[in-house]
């Protein structure tokens, strides 16, 4: 597919039916390590980016976020939700759509889903971090929060990371105990825990997956060992967090868009000037990742629009060669572009 609009001004759109098809059709590890490679890329061309912290609209109950970036070419933007209270009445806690478009005449040139793509992309850059930071032979994960972002964190630190087991870990055991099935046969070997302090032994990475909208402790000072990679996925708003702040302060912190992590990340609970490492100057080789055995390296992750930008894109060059998306009349194209309304006028019943 170009990003030229085509002569209808047809703009293609992936349904969740057809994303789920597509993510078959290449493989979810295999898709894993392609978004892992295109996030990669685009961490490493960081600078050409539009940045901005997400706008975000705050209630009682959860967060509705913009989250726009540009590489000077193409536009890309996701609408995101996060209820943490949603599951509950049977809705997603977090669910996305983002659309792509061509910077030369603002047309879109995409509109996808983004709720299975979040999982995908949100795991994809929690393990292609984790490649950089992690121990050298990490092979076992604590998984604390079993929820909708669980089964993906596990299998893309097994796709590009050689994870081998993986330690389950959740308040809710049925949630645990689904995490657990769905990862069955998958190649990891799966351990579900009783307590946070079991899913942790042996583990050299510990991803903190929770949902809740508070500053949780989901880990304390005592719980974290020397030495092991924390890829901090659920304090991910202002008011939320999962990690004790004495943690922190052990930890190497590596975020993504500091601009924004500031006011998201574990690291609001911190003085706005606590030194941090942004991840694509590791990426691009400009500072170091990890610098010792000892180290505790900490992914303040948030999630930036760069990576759905880098999704997106993914999906836009992959969904070309298939018939896994649906042509949208979303943009009016009369014949003289001036008369929009003769266009309307002709339409009459
Ligand atoms: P979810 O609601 O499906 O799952 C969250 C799980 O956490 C639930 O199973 C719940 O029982 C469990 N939990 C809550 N408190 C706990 C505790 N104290 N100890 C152990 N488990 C606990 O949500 P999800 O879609 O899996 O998302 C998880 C979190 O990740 C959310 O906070 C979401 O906002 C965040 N998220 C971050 C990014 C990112 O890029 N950083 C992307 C997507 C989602």
């Amino acid at each position: 597919m170009t990003l030229a609009p085509s002569d209808k001004a047809l703009v293609p759109f992936v349904s969740v039916d057809n994303m789920m098809k597509l993510v078959h059709h290449i493989g979810i590890e295999p898709m894993l390590r392609g978004l892992a490679d295109y996030i990669e890329a685009d961490f490493r061309r960081w600078r050409l980016f539009d940045k901005t912290p997400r706008i975000a609209s705050h209630s009682e109950e959860g967060v509705i976020e913009l989250m726009p970036t540009s590489d000077g070419e193409v536009y890309g933007f996701k609408y995101v939700n996060g209820h943490p209270k949603n599951t509950k009445s049977g809705l997603q806690t977090v669910t996305a759509f983002g659309l792509l478009a061509n910077v030369g005449n603002g047309y879109p040139v995409l509109l996808s889903e983004m709720t299975v793509l979040t999982a995908l992309r949100t795991a994809a850059t929690s393990a292609m971090v984790a490649k950089h930071l992690a121990p050298k032979g990490a092979d076992t994960m604590a998984m604390i929060g079993a929820g909708a972002q669980s089964e993906f964190q596990s299998l893309a630190m097994k796709a590009l990371v050689g994870l081998k087991s993986v330690r389950l870990y959740d308040i809710d055991p049925a949630a645990t105990e689904k995490a657990a099935r769905n990862l069955t046969g998958l190649g990891l070997k799966v351990v579900q825990c009783r307590s946070p302090e079991e899913s942790m032994e042996g583990a050299q990475i510990i991803t903190t997956c929770t949902a809740d909208k508070q500053y949780a402790t989901i880990l304390t000072d005592n719980m974290v060992g020397a030495g092991v990679h924390i890829n901090a996925i659920g304090g991910d708003c202002p008011g939320k967090t999962e990690l004790a702040p004495e943690v922190l302060h052990r930890s190497t912190i590596f975020v993504e868009y500091p601009e924004q992590t500031r006011i998201e990340g574990e690291i609001q609970q911190l003085d706005p000037d606590h030194p941090v490492t942004e991840m694509w100057q590791v990426l691009s080789g400009e500072v170091p990742g990890r610098t010792s055995a000892e180290q505790i390296t900490l992914f303040d992750s948030v999630g930036f629009a760069i990576e759905d930008f880098s999704a997106l894109r993914y999906i836009r060059d992959h969904i070309g060669a298939t018939d896994y998306y649906m042509d949208l009349d979303l943009l009016a194209d009369p014949d003289d572009p001036r008369d929009l309304f003769g266009m309307l006028q002709r339409a009459a019943p």
